[in-house]
C-alpha cells in the first residue's frame, strides 16, 4: 500500500539483478540523492512504462457510464434490506461514474437522499435533495422527494421553510390534474403528524437540565510556543549530534495536558485494499465498501454523502468546497495521472503532492533548496544526525542545550522559529544511507516513471469542463522547468516517508446492531506528513498519546513529565502490544536504530517468562509456567512440566473454536453462544494465565451475549472480568483501558444500576480525557449518560447490578 504494488516491485529487482555489476556499483556507491536520481533513471527503458501502463490500466479511476444504473440498482436491493449505510455507499459508488447534469446522477442523489433520510441525517439529505435538484431531477419524480424535504425540515424544526415547500407543491399540483388519491392531503397529514413530534421533542428537552456541570474544561494550548508552530509553551526544540532533533519539556506537564495540535502538512487517503481490476467488466464495479467511500479525499471528515470529482472517479470529498480546493492544491495534477498513483503506492502519491503543495510557498526559496541539493550542497550526506540514541540529560545540561542556538536547528528559519511548512518538511532526514540500494533503485525508477507522466500529461490540454485552477501556471509547476530537480525532491521525500510517515487513524464503532454495546477499532485512514509530530523521538514506553480529528493530531501527556525531561511518541512498537525482539527487529530495519528506551533496558534484564498476555499456568496448581521449549511449573513443590508446542497447539484449537461462538454471536444464537463460551472459559482457566489475552477475549464475548439478550447484570460482570485482563496487559491509564470502562458505563447505564455506572463513567471519563481531550465523542455519550442518571426520578431507578 505504502510502497508501489508488488508486480512492479519484482519487475523492478529483477531489472536490478540483471544490470552490470559497474552500474550497480555506480548505484550503490553514489553519494547524493540526486547522483542515484540520475542514473537510475537513465536506466528506464520505454518497455519498463510499457510494463508500468498496464499495470497502471489495471486501477480503473475513470467515469463508467454503465456503472451508475448497476449501482443504483444494487443500492435499491440494499435499500430494500434496510441496509441504509450499505445502500447510501453504493449510491456513492454511483454517482462517482456519472456526469454532471445527467439523470443519472439526479436519480442517484434522490436515492442518496432517501438512505440518509432513514438514517436520520436530516442536514446532508437536505443537500442531496439540492444536488439532485440541480442536476436536473425529473419533474414527475419531483412530489415525492419534496415530501421527503418538508419532513427534514420540520424534523429540524425549520418550520417557515417546510411551510414553504408546501405550498410550493400545492400550487404545483392544483396547476395539474392527478388522478391518485391528493398527495397534498396524505403529505399535510405527514405534517401534521412530525409537528406534534417535534413538539413533544421540544417539551422532553425541556425536561432535561442544560449542561450538568462543566466540571471538564477544554483542555488548549495554554500558551503557544513562540519557537514551535503548533506547540505549547511547556515544550522545547533541543538538538545535538548524537540525538539530532527532540522535544524537551521546559516546565512540569501534568498527564492530559495538550502539547502539540497539528494539522497535517499534507495527507493522503489510504484506499485500503484495492484490487486490481481484471478482465470482465462486471468485477469492475466492486460493491465492497471502502476508506475511500466513508471518508473525504480532502479533508478525512467522515461522510455517507460525497460528492465526485468531475474528472475522475477515484476522488471524493465531503463538500464541493474541499473539492475545489483539493483541485487547485493538487488534484488538477494528479487526476490526469489515472491509475498510476494507485499502482505506485501511497509513499509516492504523498511525495508528488509536497512538491505540489510547496508551489503554493516562496517558490524561489524552495528552487533554491532543490538546486543546493542537485548540486550536492550535503543536505543528504554526511547524515550525522541520527534517530534517537535515548539518554537522559540532567536539566541544567539539557538548558544548556536549548541555549546553545548559535547554530540554527534544521528546518528552522533565520530568526530559529520551527514552523510548519514546506521548509520544515525538506529538512526530514531521508537517511539515505540506510536504505539498501534495490529499494533506492525502486524509489527512483518509480518516481522517473512518475515524471515522465506528469510532463506527458502537462504537454496535453486542459479538459474545459473542469473547474479551472487559479492560472494555468498553477497547473503546470514551476519546478516542472526542469524534471531532475523534481524527481530529486521526490525521491527525497519519498526516502523520508518510511520514518516520517505518519498513519492518521480513526476510531471506528464496530458491533451488531442487537448488542447495546458498541466495540470500537483503530483503522488507518490515511499517510501524513506532520512536521512538528516528526520532532518526537520513539520509546516504547511513551509519556504522551496521539489522537486524531480528521487530518489534525493532537498529542497530550499521559503522565507527569518533569522539567527537562524528554517528550516521547511510540512509532508503533509499544512494549505492550510486541515482544522486545519483535520491537527491536522493527525499529531497525524501519527506522534504523537500536533503542533503548527504559522499557527495552529493563525487560533484557528480566527473566525468559516472555509477556504475561502469553503466559500458561500450571495445570494442578494455577501457578506461572517459565522455561523455552519445555515449560514447568513455578511452585517449588510442584513437578508439572510440559512442552510449549503442545501448549501452543490446545492455544489454536481454542482460538478456533472461540472464533466458531462468536460466529454464532453474530448469527444471533446468543443462548447457543453463551453455552460454547461458557465451556470455552473452563478450559482456558485450565492451561493460561489468568492474564491471558485469550481469557479476556471470552469474557468479552460472553458479555456481548448477555448485553444482547438483556442480562445487564451478568455482562457487567463478565466486562469485569475482561477489564482485569485489558488492565494487566495495557496499564490502568491506557487507552484500551479506556475503550473497556466505557463499555461497561453503557452496560451498568442499560441495566440502570445507577451507583456503578456513575462510578464507572468517572474512571472512563477519567482515563479518555487524557487520550483523546473534552471534545471526544466518547467523552460527550459519557457525560450524556451521566445526566440522564442523575436525572432519573428515584422510583425509575431499577435493580442495581
Ligand atoms: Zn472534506
Ligand atoms: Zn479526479
Ligand atoms: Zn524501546
Ligand atoms: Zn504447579
Amino acid at each position: 500500500m505504502d510502497l508501489p504494488v508488488d508486480e512492479w516491485k519484482s519487475y523492478i529487482l529483477q531489472k536490478w539483478s540483471l544490470l552490470p555489476k559497474a552500474v550497480r556499483v555506480t548505484i550503490s556507491t553514489a553519494e547524493t540523492l540526486s547522483d542515484i536520481f540520475l542514473h537510475s533513471s537513465s536506466l528506464l527503458q520505454p518497455e519498463d512504462e510499457m510494463f508500468m501502463k498496464k499495470l497502471s490500466r489495471g486501477y480503473s479511476v475513470g467515469k463508467d457510464p454503465d456503472a451508475p444504473f448497476f449501482y443504483r440498482e444494487e443500492g435499491n436491493k440494499k435499500f430494500q434490506e434496510k441496509d441504509y449505510i450499505g445502500a447510501a455507499v453504493l449510491y456513492s459508488k454511483g454517482i462517482s461514474h456519472c456526469s454532471p447534469d445527467t439523470e443519472d446522477i439526479s436519480l442517484c442523489y434522490a436515492n442518496r437522499s432517501a438512505a440518509l433520510f432513514r438514517l436520520g441525517q436530516y442536514e446532508t439529505c437536505l443537500e442531496d435533495i439540492i444536488r439532485a435538484q440541480t442536476h436536473g431531477y425529473p419533474e414527475r419524480l419531483q412530489p415525492k422527494m419534496m415530501l421527503r424535504k418538508t419532513e427534514c425540515l420540520v424534523t429540524l424544526g425549520r418550520l417557515q421553510e417546510a411551510s414553504q415547500t408546501i405550498s410550493d407543491l400545492e400550487r404545483n399540483f392544483s396547476a395539474k390534474p392527478i388522478k391518485e388519491a391528493s398527495p397534498c392531503q396524505i403529505l399535510q397529514k405527514n405534517v401534521h403528524y412530525l409537528k406534534m413530534k417535534l413538539k413533544e421533542k421540544k417539551n422532553l428537552l425541556e425536561m432535561v437540565p442544560a449542561a450538568l456541570t462543566k466540571a471538564f474544561e477544554d483542555i488548549s494550548l495554554k500558551e503557544e510556543n513562540k519557537q514551535i508552530s503548533g506547540a505549547s509553551s511547556s515544550v522545547g526544540l533541543c538538538s545535538d549530534p548524537l540525538k539530532g532533533r527532540y522535544l524537551v519539556a521546559t516546565k512540569d506537564i501534568f498527564p492530559g495536558e495538550l502539547l502539540v495540535k497539528e494539522n497535517a502538512f499534507v495527507s493522503v487517503l489510504n484506499p485500503g485494499e484495492m484490487l486490481p481490476l481484471h478482465h470482465s467488466l462486471q468485477s469492475n464495479w466492486g460493491t465492497r465498501i471502502t476508506n475511500g467511500d466513508l471518508y473525504c479525499h480532502g479533508c478525512l471528515k467522515h461522510t455517507l454523502a460525497t460528492v465526485p470529482c468531475n474528472g475522475c472517479s477515484y476522488a471524493r470529498y465531503c463538500s464541493q468546497e474541499c473539492m475545489q480546493q483539493a483541485w487547485e492544491y493538487y488534484h488538477s495534477t494528479e487526476c490526469a495521472l489515472g491509475g498510476l498513483l494507485l499502482t505506485l503506492g501511497v509513499f509516492c502519491h504523498v511525495a508528488l503532492r509536497l512538491t505540489l503543495l510547496a508551489r503554493f510557498e516562496d517558490v524561489d526559496n524552495v528552487v533554491r533548496k532543490l538546486c543546493d541539493e542537485i548540486s550536492n550542497k550535503d543536505l543528504c550526506s554526511p547524515e550525522n544526525q541520527t534517530l534517537d540514541k535515548p539518554h537522559n540529560y540532567s536539566q541544567s545540561e539539557c538548558e544548556e542545550k536549548y541555549r546553545q542556538v548559535e547554530n540554527p536547528i534544521p528546518g528552522c528559519s533565520i530568526d530559529g522559529k520551527y514552523e510548519h511548512n514546506y521548509n520544515a518538511v525538506f529538512n526530514l532526514l531521508p537517511h539515505t544511507e540506510n536504505h539498501s540500494p534495490e529499494h533506492k533503485f525502486l524509489c527512483a525508477l518509480s518516481i522517473s516513471i512518475l515524471c515522465r507522466q506528469l510532463k506527458a500529461t502537462n504537454l496535453q490540454a486542459v479538459t474545459p469542463d473542469l473547474p479551472s485552477s487559479r492560472s494555468k501556471a498553477a497547473m503546470i509547476p514551476g519546478l516542472c522547468a526542469d524534471q531532475n530537480i523534481w524527481g530529486v525532491a521526490m525521491l527525497r521525500h519519498m526516502l523520508q516517508l518510511q520514518c516520517n510517515a505518519q498513519a492518521i487513524t480513526a476510531i471506528q464503532q464496530t458491533g451488531s446492531k442487537e448488542s447495546f454495546v458498541t466495540s470500537s477499532k483503530q483503522v488507518r485512514l490515511a499517510t501524513g506528513i506532520f512536521p512538528v509530530v516528526s520532532l518526537l523521538n520513539h520509546s516504547c514506553s511513551p509519556n504522551t498519546s496521539l489522537s486524531f480529528a480528521g487530518t489534525v493530531v493532537t498529542i497530550r501527556a499521559t503522565q507527569q513529565i518533569g522539567k527537562g525531561q524528554e517528550i516521547l511518541h511510540c512509532y508503533g512498537p509499544h512494549e505492550s502490544r510486541m515482544s522486545i525482539a519483535e520491537r527491536q527487529q522493527k525499529l531497525k530495519s524501519q527506522y534504523f536504530f537500536d533503542c533503548s528506551c527504559p522499557a527495552c533496558h529493563t525487560e533484557e534484564l528480566r527473566t525468559a517468562v516472555g509477556p504475561r498476555w502469553e503466559a500458561f499456568c500450571c495445570n494442578s496448581c494455577r501457578a506461572l509456567m517459565k522455561g523455552n521449549a519445555v515449560l514447568s511449573c513455578g511452585t517449588r513443590s510442584c513437578t508439572e512440566s510440559i512442552s510449549r508446542d503442545h501448549l501452543l497447539s490446545r492455544l489454536q484449537q481454542l482460538q478456533q473454536q472461540v472464533e466458531m461462538a462468536q460466529k454464532l454471536l453474530r448469527n444471533g444464537k446468543l443462548e447457543q453462544a453463551i453455552q460454547q463460551l461458557l465451556v470455552y472459559q473452563q478450559d482456558a482457566k485450565s492451561f493460561l494465565w489468568t492474564e491471558h489475552t485469550m481469557v479476556g477475549k471470552i469474557e468479552d464475548n460472553l458479555a456481548q451475549a448477555y448485553a444482547a439478550l438483556g442480562d445487564w447484570q451478568k455482562s457487567a460482570a463478565h466486562l469485569q472480568k475482561s477489564l482485569q485482563v485489558v488492565e494487566a496487559r495495557y496499564g490502568p491509564t491506557s487507552v484500551e483501558v479506556g475503550h473497556e470502562l466505557f463499555k461497561l458505563a453503557q452496560v451498568l447505564f442499560n441495566g440502570f444500576a445507577v451507583p456503578e455506572a456513575l462510578n464507572t463513567i468517572q474512571k472512563a471519563e477519567k482515563v479518555l480525557l487524557v487520550h483523546f481531550g473534552p471534545q471526544s465523542s466518547e467523552i460527550k455519550e459519557l457525560q450524556e449518560m451521566r445526566s440522564c442518571l442523575l436525572d432519573l426520578p428515584p422510583a425509575f431507578v431499577g435493580p442495581s447490578v
